[in-house]
């Protein structure tokens, strides 16, 4: 499980509204306190360096990458995972997420935006074969469980 303060919560939700019809992206930052549980402690935020359709692709600029691999270095925090969004699509790892998921540490945390509204946030891991995502419980530090705003979805294969 990954668990996500709310203001980090909330800052997801924000970035993904204000890009949309665009992608958002970033790094999350955190430990692990336990091999299965992760702890965000904050996010990097990254612009979307994608050439390509910006609104169905996301790339992290690999300077954010670099600036927080040197900010983490010798602490006890480190790169744990990625967010984007999904605009107009639902908040499930796209087969294209999964051939750029090169790194199998990392949680994919994906926010679903309809028509400009946050409606759906997630977060997935990949399987021990890198072939395939599953999704893992989010939680904020509360111990809520993530309330979802909403359920819809139009096909596996959104951005
Ligand atoms: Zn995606």
């Amino acid at each position: 499980m990954i668990v996500l303060p709310p203001p980090l919560l909330k800052q997801i939700v924000d970035a993904s509204e204000a890009a949309y019809p665009e992608e958002c992206c970033g790094l999350i930052v955190g430990r692990f306190q336990a091999p299965d549980q992760a702890l965000a402690t904050r996010l990097a935020v990254s612009d979307n360096v994608s050439t390509n359709d910006r609104r169905q692709r996301f790339e992290i600029d690999p300077r954010v990458r670099l600036r927080v691999e040197m900010e983490v270095r010798g602490g006890s925090e480190r790169v744990i995972g990625v967010y984007h969004s999904h605009p107009d699509h639902r908040a499930q790892p796209s087969s294209r997420d999964l051939s750029m998921a090169f790194e199998p540490d990392l949680i994919w945390i994906i926010a679903s935006v309809m028509d400009g509204q946050a409606i759906q946030v997630t977060a997935h891991a990949l399987n021990a074969n890198g072939q395939q995502f599953h999704e893992i419980p989010l939680h904020t530090d509360d111990w809520a469980p993530y309330a979802i705003r909403g359920e819809t979805g139009d096909g596996a294969d959104g951005p």
